[in-house]
């Protein structure tokens, strides 16, 4: 922070000078992720690809790396010190992510492999008794393909069709064409929270009561939500609510479905196997309650150890000045981006979470990803697993920068700066 800035008297709520992000340490934050600080290419590190996957706090490598040192043993069935420990951090972890998303109870937390796994078994267990020929599935035109796929793979075995919502040229659901798009035939509608390609925050509240009122159920992708503002499931009032652990600052590997009790007890288990029966025999298999109906197998513990440490980090800041610190950023790239020629944004919602996409000059976005990595700026380029969206816009991918909470307006200048001499090349 600049001396002027201190001393100025004007404070502006996104600015990163302003009283509200004054209160938020970036550099104490840093200071938490030690893989930000080493040089790549010979230029300190530039990680401008939160959106693929976030970096891992110390208390997050610690947990785990605990876990493994002290507590190492199977969950649930253990008769030993170790496996009492590790019952009871894993349990622990359980209870940790309800709170953080307002879970009812405890019990609607499914341990998955991610987002992708998650969305899976709903449309798996839940698709193939809900869904019937002639049922409509809706998704919007923003899709992951996560939230795409394994809908149009039930939708073949069962016979019902996945629809598309359509968006404007700004990036946001279409919100008449949904209502219109409402009718009996429309058993889910499973769409993101916020856009992984243009960062778009997509009113969920408001398409889970349009939704609710056709009857449908409704399903929301939160990958790219969670780590950037709160979630209550309780007040969105959706259906199922799932994200992957590696994009809120946890580890790979692990994940969260969360679902509706009712749902969920009406659900078949999706894979057999240890862990999710109360009875095998020959004769019949009786399966377990919730939770662990969906979790067979050994479960990922140190992944869900990790992840719950990971939750309690975040949970420890002051996630309002972390909002303000992140939408800081945000403006401050859109306004740098107006002044370099030959950038054009892709996606231009009113409401953006982390995301800032772009092409330059019309050079292939890959090409600019590559120029930018030799300078130390880590971005993705591609068609960020939306290829329908990437269709819908008349390209074939984005450069993405995206941002999170230790991210600095001086990682902003140095894309920039990276970018002009990006541009000696094309
Ligand atoms: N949905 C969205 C919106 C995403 O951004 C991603 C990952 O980028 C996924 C789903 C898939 O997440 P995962 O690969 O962790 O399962």
């Amino acid at each position: 922070m600049s001396e002027n800035a201190e001393l100025s008297a004007e404070v502006n709520p996104c600015d990163a000078n302003s009283a509200v992000t004054r209160g938020f340490d970036v550099a104490r934050v840093r200071a938490d992720f030690p893989i930000l600080a080493q040089q790549v290419n010979g230029n300190p590190l530039v990680y401008l690809d939160n959106a693929a996957t976030t970096q891992k706090p110390n208390a997050v490598i610690d947990a785990i790396s605990n876990y493994y040192r002290f507590d190492n043993s199977n969950v649930h069935r253990g008769a030993h010190a170790l496996s009492d420990r590790a019952t009871e951090k894993f349990e622990g972890a359980r209870d940790t992510l309800a709170r953080f998303i307002n879970s009812p109870r405890r019990e609607q937390i499914i341990w998955t492999r991610g987002t992708t796994e998650a969305i899976n078994l709903v449309a798996f267990s839940w698709g193939r008794v809900n869904l019937k020929s002639g049922d409509t599935i809706l998704v919007s035109s923003l899709e992951h393909h996560s939230n795409i796929v394994p809908w149009q793979m039930v939708a073949a075995e069962v016979g019902a069709k996945v629809v598309p919502i359509p968006i404007s040229t700004q990036g946001e659901i279409d919100m008449v064409a949904l209502a219109n798009m409402l009718d009996e035939s429309v058993k889910i509608v499973s769409v993101g929270h916020v856009s992984n390609a243009l960062g778009t925050v997509n009113p969920v509240a408001d398409i889970v009561r349009l939704a609710h009122g056709v009857g449908a159920k409704v399903l929301v992708d939160g990958a790219q939500a969670i780590a950037h503002f709160e979630v209550d499931v309780q007040s969105l009032d959706c259906d199922f609510y799932v994200f992957s652990g590696h994009k809120v600052f946890g580890p790979t590997g692990i994940g969260v479905l969360w679902g509706r009790e009712s749902l969920l007890n009406e659900m078949p288990p999706w894979q057999g196997g240890g862990e999710m029966i109360e009875t095998v025999s020959f004769s019949g298999t009786t399966y377990n309650v919730l939770p662990y109906k969906f979790e067979a197998g050994t479960p990922d513990i140190a992944g869900a150890i990790g992840l719950a440490a990971a939750v309690d980090y975040l949970t420890g800041l002051d996630r309002v000045a972390l909002a303000a610190h992140e939408a800081d950023l945000l403006s401050y790239a859109y306004a740098s981006a107006k002044n370099c020629a030959g950038l054009t944004r892709v996606g231009e919602a009113a409401n953006i979470a982390g995301v800032f996409s772009f092409l330059l000059n019309g050079a292939h976005p890959s090409d600019v990803g590559t120029l930018l990595d030799h300078q130390g700026v880590a971005v993705r380029t591609g068609h960020h697993c939306a290829q329908p969206l990437m269709a819908n816009l008349g390209i074939s991918g984005t450069v993405r920068a995206s941002f999170s909470i230790y991210n600095t307006r001086e990682d902003v200048d140095r894309l920039f700066a990276a970018l002009e001499k990006v541009k000696q090349f094309l």
